[in-house]
């Protein structure tokens, strides 16, 4: 896990605090990899403004042929924080601490297509053969005229 202490800063008169961390979300999701954060907390006037963005690799498979997927995400946090919790609940505060690895998490998962494919005209596997019509074409459905499936007129 990883915490970021705010208890100094929010009691300073810094303006700005800027971090940039390397995170490993293995223990919450190990098909997440290379996950970074980089962004700044401002302090205007008492009022803390958290900005981030976010990037990291998903490991999936694509929805309509099963081959592997990586995908590259990204999410951009832009909220106020206070110490004990953040406006919107999109970055995770706690007695001054905040939780980079829960609020990565929860962004990058938010960052998620909902339709995951290899690549936008994957033609999928057939579903008579299983066949993977990305690399090869089976007769089940376009094939020769022997093939029972067809239908002559
Ligand atoms: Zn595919
Ligand atoms: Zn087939």
């Amino acid at each position: 896990m990883l915490f970021l202490d705010i208890n100094d800063f929010m009691k300073s008169d810094e303006p700005v605090l800027a971090f940039d961390f390397a995170v490993d979300l293995s223990q919450l999701d190990d098909a997440f990899s290379a996950v970074s954060i980089s962004g700044k907390i401002k302090n205007v006037a008492g009022v803390f403004r958290f900005s981030a963005t976010v990037q990291g690799q998903y490991a999936t498979v694509c929805d309509r042929c099963l081959d592997p997927v990586l995908l590259d995400l990204t999410a951009v946090l832009d909220t106020v924080i206070a110490p004990e919790r953040s406006e919107d609940d999109s970055v995770i505060v706690t007695d001054g601490r905040i939780d980079l690895c829960r609020t990565i998490y929860d962004a990058l998962v938010l960052s998620l297509p909902s339709k995951i494919l290899c690549c936008p005209d994957c033609r999928g596997l057939c579903s008579m053969c299983g066949r993977n019509l990305n690399d090869e074409n089976c007769e089940c459905f376009h094939g020769t005229a022997d093939s029972p499936l067809v239908v002559s007129e």
